[in-house]
């Protein structure tokens, strides 16, 4: 039994009773699946079959270091957002030519540090920061190996929060800059363009931004040719959506079919991110019931212990996520507003949900919560991140323990 199911009406995670982990290790609790992130990595990277390619993870969709390991095991590369997520990538085993530098905003110490490593690629985000990686390579005496990302002015109807690639966005650089770009790299030996990257947003549920994405980088590449440079792969960047709520989304194999038919004849390989498509179904957060009090007519309070500081998608981005009892009762189903115990009135965990009638002290899963959930976890009113558990054939192990009171002190003093 592979992933998230139900065994006699409890539900577990790759055969283990979520009710199990969570009597031992204390909720709220991150429990992600091996098994699920296996498969999702593995059914991504075949969807590309023998057309060459690598998947570089996103970390900054979980970066917690025993998933980014199990999926450097599989063959990932990574994408790291921060010096901090390439330290972590390090730590991981992953090796400089297999990380790739994205970010909006890297200051002059990550670019120093960025530029030293020799990393695969630092995915530049404007004129100004190219210059300042040239400079920095001329002064250490290396060669800097850079993407241009684009900032392809496309609408990738996601939510405005995770839409990267409009010309509003402050992500990239405009399709005249980077022409403009490309003519000066040829003359600029501390530079070496080895691939143009493009990412239009995250949760994309239609091929149709992605495929537009690739097709306008793989028009560039022609233009690059054409003043001599030789790029060695085309980023596409991640942003393949997940179905949160049952709805259809892109399968694997039909946005790589996507990406491929836009590129093939370029002949290059393709780098893509995916980060939510690979960790999000393979991770729930479980919670349990703290109260219950009545709302309206029509439906209750369920607070649970965990809310914004442990899953912060629905108060950011209104983001909806499935939640089930991890036991339901033989009961008529009734209306539930499933909030957080934090202090703020966005901490809503789900609007109106259907749920079996629950009680005190029973257990609720939070689906689809493995990306951008624990990395979004934060200690407001003083919460501590929570524990993460990874389920592999069977067995179970804490792979990030609980915060502690003294873990967060540890970094204050008050003399
Ligand atoms: C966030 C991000 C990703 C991953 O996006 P997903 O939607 O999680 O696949 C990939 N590339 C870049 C540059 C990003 O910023």
């Amino acid at each position: 039994m592979v992933g998230f199911a139900r065994i006699s009406n409890e539900l577990v995670c790759d055969g283990v009773p979520l009710s199990a982990i969570a009597l031992a290790e204390g909720t709220p609790l991150y429990v992600y699946s091996a098994a699920t992130l296996r498969s999702r990595y593995l059914g991504i990277d075949a969807a590309f079959g023998a057309y060459p390619h690598t998947l570089h993870y996103a970390l900054k969709a979980n970066s917690t270091l025993a998933l980014a390991r199990l999926l450097r095991s599989l063959g990932s590369a990574a994408d790291a957002n921060s010096i901090w997520e390439i330290e972590v990538a390090r730590k991981a085993g992953f090796q400089p030519s297999e990380i790739v530098f994205t970010g909006v905003g890297k200051s002059t110490a990550e670019l120093e540090c960025g530029v030293a490593l020799g990393l695969k690629a630092i995915n530049v985000e404007s004129a100004g920061e190219l210059a300042r990686i040239e400079a920095i390579a001329q002064r250490t005496g290396r060669t800097a190996r850079v993407a241009i990302r684009i900032n392809p002015d496309i609408d990738a109807k996601s939510h405005p929060h995770i839409s990267t690639g409009l010309k509003i966005n402050k992500f990239g650089v405009p399709l005249d800059t980077a022409r403009e770009l490309f003519a000066t790299v040829p003359a600029r030996r501390a530079l070496k363009l080895v691939a143009i990257h493009v990412h239009v947003g995250s949760q994309i549920t239609t091929l149709d931004p992605l495929r537009h994405a690739a097709a306008l980088i793989a028009r560039l590449s022609d233009e690059v040719a054409r003043v001599g440079v030789m790029l060695e792969y085309l980023d596409l960047g991640g942003g393949l959506g997940i179905s949160y709520d049952g709805r259809d989304v892109p399968s694997a194999a039909a946005y790589a079919a996507a990406l491929v038919a836009e590129v093939r004849r370029t002949g290059l390989p393709i780098v893509v991110e995916p980060g939510r498509t690979i960790a999000g179904p393979a991770g729930v957060l479980v919670a349990r019931v703290i109260d219950l009090k009545p709302r309206t007519a029509e439906s209750d309070f369920a607070v649970i212990d965990a809310g914004m500081t442990e899953l912060l998608r629905p108060a950011l981005y209104g983001a909806f996520h499935r939640i089930e009892p991890v036991k339901p009762r033989d009961t008529p189903e009734q209306t539930y507003e499933v909030v957080g115990p934090v202090c703020e009135s966005s901490d809503v965990v789900g609007r109106d949900r259907r749920l079996s009638r629950l009680e005190l002290d029973d257990l609720v899963a939070i689906f689809d919560a493995g990306a951008y959930g624990a990395a979004m976890a934060s200690n407001y009113n003083r919460r501590p991140l929570p524990a993460e558990v990874l389920v592999d054939e069977g067995r179970w192990k804490v792979i990030r323990r609980r915060q502690t009171t003294d873990d967060m002190l540890a970094l204050e003093t008050d003399d």
